[in-house]
């Protein structure tokens, strides 16, 4: 006689979400997961009243309204907006870079005027064929978005010059002619008010001893 119907591997969003409508369905699920707790990657410790993002922050976005029904079944949404900010030495910019980016850097108002400068600083650079990432990016923003907001953040994710990396890995960079921060695209966003995961205390600190980023 046969035990469960699946066995998934993983607790993340996608193997919790199977087992439950598995299981309304009347199927018997065994999930595992080789971390020491549930979420997968969305699991969240509430620390000293602040719900820590264990493995980085992670904001629930969807443009279908059926999933964001679905998922406002399961816990209250907050009603955050994803607008990132990045700092370079002592200056705070906004990201993606849009108008705002774009007029705290050169003191500019308009689309037109961004697009001017963007354009001069491509033609200036004389770059039609990109021998590694940093030129890439160069020949589509320009020196200034080049140096201040994609160099060290790129040098950092892998750990190489960006003068060492190859051209493919960036295609294209997106750059908004529009004064809006909101990082994504989607009609629904939020955070769980409470967190994603519910945890005691003793498992959090069981737990936490074994997480490994
Ligand atoms: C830093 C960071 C930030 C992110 N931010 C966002 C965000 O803001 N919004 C967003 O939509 N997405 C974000 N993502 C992507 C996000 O993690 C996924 O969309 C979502 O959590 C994936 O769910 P999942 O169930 O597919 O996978 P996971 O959450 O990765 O779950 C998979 C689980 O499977 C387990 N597992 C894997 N292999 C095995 C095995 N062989 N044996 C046992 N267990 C196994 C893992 O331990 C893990 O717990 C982010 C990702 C990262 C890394």
């Amino acid at each position: 006689m046969k035990k469960y119907d699946y066995l998934i591997i993983g607790s993340g969003l996608f193997g919790a979400t199977f087992a439950y409508e598995a299981n309304k369905k009347g199927k018997k699920c065994l999930v595992i997961d080789k971390r020491s707790h549930i979420g997968g990657n969305i699991y969240t410790e509430n620390m000293e009243g602040i719900n820590v993002h264990m493995y980085g922050a992670h904001i629930f976005h969807t443009n279908n309204k059926e999933v964001w029904q679905y998922i406002n079944k399961f816990a209250k949404f907050n009603r955050y907006t994803n607008s990132p900010i990045a700092r370079y030495k002592n200056e705070v910019y906004n990201l993606p870079f849009n108008m705002n980016t774009f007029n705290k850097l050169w003191n500019i108002s308009t689309p037109r005027e961004a697009k001017n400068i963007i354009e001069k600083e491509k033609k200036e650079a004389k770059i039609s064929r990109p021998k590694n990432l940093e030129e890439k990016a160069i020949s589509l923003v320009g020196k200034t978005i080049y140096e201040k907001l994609i160099k060290g953040y790129t040098e950092k994710q892998w750990g190489r010059k960006a003068t060492e990396l190859p051209p493919f890995i960036i295609k294209r960079l997106p750059v908004r002619f529009t004064y809006d921060n909101n990082y994504f695209n989607d009609m629904y966003q939020g955070i769980p008010i409470g967190g994603y995961t519910r945890n005691n205390r003793k498992d959090a600190k069981r737990n936490r001893s074994k997480i490994k980023l």
